[in-house]
């Protein structure tokens, strides 16, 4: 008996600032939320030694007259809500009314501001108690300085990360803030440098140019969606530039910024088979939506939202985003990166030999940095060719008695008018892997083995997907052998495999014969293809119909297609550049990597200072 009491202010007040105050960040985060919801148009962030010895964040907002500044000093006062229904309908960043008596518990204090009509009042406090009080002059707005953060919490203070983290997670804040908020300038310095600065023109694509970069923002392409709950806005980048990991895609729900992966992920799925794996676009995706449908109120930090009907938004944003990549031209434009190698040399024997390396290295870095092990699913350009394009190409041109050339034929004709690419002049080969064409002020450069490589994805995909397949009997059935374990695994998937226009006869002990197969599988290929589409049927475990389909194709495309290094005849080039105009996406492989790069001429044209 006896042994509960309540405690005091103080304490509770500790309590609440475990919760809402983490770390340095949490405190810029608070403080510039206040700002935005009192309506300022310029917000100013200076911090020392990255926030731990001082943050000062300065607004032109409202201001508070006397009596409000210090009651908004005290827990659960706000004046952003005040009755259990606003919770349902919240407008403004803040609304629990926690932040500032959470700061003030755990830090050396100080506030000043002026509201209008009124005169200016500075409160000085340490650690929740109130050292002096005073009138004084101060511009419209108000400036509140945090000095000494964590003090007298030993715990927090230690758990401080290194000063150039702490300012990491300031600046990614802080430039998310600015995204969410074009119309407010914004400026960040620490130690007197300035890391951001934006002006609030309104404009979104000025401050991603002021935080990426303008060679960035030249790069994104402007997304637009609605459906009956949600409205989308805002840009997404397309493959010229991407980064290793997924946080320069930033989510912002009516005017929050917040984090929620189920939303990244879409932002994703759409570029999933543009990047190779581990690359992530950059992107501001604006959400609008009722707030009667979002709910903010599901952590202090207020950084998740729950909405009803998550499901519908998610669809919203792959269509989106998929159906705008898909109208983009996504030739890669290399006449940025290269600007400077021009520059200086003359000679052009080493030009051309830098360009070429240089275009390796840009390949390397942007795009293959992180590709997936041999094992996975790249598989090494070299162990690709196991029968030359050639046969294929003969095949195509000459011999006509297959089903197959027909079909081909019938393709091209329905796809001739929907082409991504503009029509393109061969020149040359270069390095026996890369094909020099032209096509209308652009001098594009494919490399032979990506752009092969789409063509039979996209090919072989298509024939999957057919739910009548077309079959043909072998003259000579093919033999198969397989172990006894993969025999078991063959027995309970006879009908998938049978789905797919494959028929198997059994002989005991492991041997099978296939007497038909696809009409789509090219002489020559039989054995092959039909081995992997088996072993690939049976080591299926848990894909879904479509992803199973694509996985198989590109197994399968990699298995014919011209390697690098290759010197490749007319009819050849011909064949895949025209075949490669027809494709749906002729911009990358089947596993992300750019199949064709360009070079305006008016690029070119400034390498040789014809213009200057
Ligand atoms: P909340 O933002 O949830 O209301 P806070 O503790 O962050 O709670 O702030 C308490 C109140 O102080 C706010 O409701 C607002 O009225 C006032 N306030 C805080 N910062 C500012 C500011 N920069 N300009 C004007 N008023 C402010
Ligand atoms: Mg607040």
């Amino acid at each position: 008996m006896g042994n509960i009491i309540r405690l005091d202010q103080h304490t509770t007040n500790l309590i609440a600032a475990g919760e809402v105050i983490e770390r340095a960040s949490s405190v810029v985060k608070e403080l510039v939320e206040n700002s935005i919801d009192a309506k300022s148009s310029t917000i100013n962030i200076s911090l020392t030694d990255s926030g731990l010895k001082e943050i000062i964040v300065s607004d032109n907002g409202t201001g508070m007259d006397a009596v409000d500044a210090k009651l908004a000093l005290e827990p659960h006062a706000t004046s952003k809500i005040s009755k259990p229904n606003d919770l349902f309908n919240i407008t403004t960043l803040g609304f629990r009314g926690e932040a500032l008596p959470s700061i003030v518990a755990v830090s050396n204090f100080k506030l000043k501001t002026c509201a209008e009509g009124t005169r200016g009042l500075m409160i000085v406090l340490k650690g929740g108690e109130i050292i002096s009080e005073a009138v004084v002059a101060h511009p419209h707005g108000t400036e509140i300085s945090v000095r000494n953060l964590f003090f007298n919490t030993p715990a927090r203070l230690q758990n401080l990360k290194s000063e150039s983290l702490e300012l990491s997670y300031i600046i990614d804040y802080v430039n998310k803030m600015a995204l969410a908020n074009p119309d407010i300038a914004f400026k960040l310095t620490n130690n007197d440098k300035t890391i951001l600065k934006t002006y609030g023109s309104g404009n979104l694509l000025e401050v991603i140019s002021n935080i990426y970069g303008a060679d960035i923002a030249k790069n994104m392409l402007e997304i637009e969606g609605r459906d009956g709950y949600f409205h989308i806005s805002g840009f997404s980048s397309n493959i010229s530039c991407s980064r290793s990991t997924r946080n320069s895609i930033t989510i912002i729900v009516n005017g929050r910024v917040v984090r929620n992966n189920n939303i990244i992920n879409a932002v994703c799925e759409a570029y999933k088979n543009l990047f190779t794996v581990g690359r992530y676009p950059i992107g501001v995706i604006n959400i609008e939506v009722d707030t009667s449908l979002v709910d903010v109120n599901v952590h202090p930090a207020k950084l998740e939202v729950r909405f009803s009907n998550e499901e519908g938004l998610i669809k919203l944003i792959i269509e989106t985003i998929t159906n705008l990549l898909s109208k983009t031209d996504l030739s890669v434009d290399l006449g940025d990166q290269l600007k400077n190698v021009f520059e200086v040399e003359v000679d052009t024997k080493p030009e051309i030999k830098k360009v070429a390396s240089y275009i390796d290295d840009y390949n390397k870095e942007i795009f293959t940095s992180k590709l997936p092990s041999k094992d996975d699913e790249e598989i090494d350009d070299d162990v690709l060719l196991k029968e030359p394009l050639k046969e294929i190409v003969k095949e195509n041109y000459s011999q006509k008695q297959y089903t197959f050339t027909r079909f081909d034929e019938e393709e091209e004709k329905e796809q001739d008018n929907k082409s991504r690419l503009p029509k393109l002049d061969y020149i040359g080969q270069l390095f026996g892997t890369y094909l020099l064409t032209q096509g209308g002020e652009f001098f594009y450069l494919i490399d032979q083995h990506a752009a092969n490589e789409r063509v039979n994805y996209e090919k072989i995909l298509k024939n999957l997907k057919n739910d009548d397949v077309t079959t043909y009997e072998l003259l000579i059935p093919i033999k198969l052998v397989f172990t006894s374990n993969e025999a078991i695994l063959i027995e309970d998937k006879l009908s998938e495999i049978r789905r797919l226009g494959i028929t198997l006869e059994e002989f005991g002990g492991g041997t099978y014969t296939v007497r038909e197969i696809p009409y789509w599988i090219r002489k020559g290929n039989e054995k092959e293809y039909v081995e992997e589409i088996i072993f690939q049927i049976i080591n299926n475990r848990k894909q879904e119909k479509y992803q199973f389909l694509d996985s198989l194709a590109k197994s399968l495309a990699c298995k014919k297609s011209v390697k690098a290094n290759e010197y490749l005849g007319r009819d050849e080039v011909d064949y895949i550049i025209n075949e490669l105009s027809n494709c749906e996406n002729p911009f990358t492989c089947p596993h992300g990597r750019p199949v064709i790069v360009k070079f305006s001429k008016y690029e070119i044209e400034k390498w040789f200072k014809r213009i200057v």
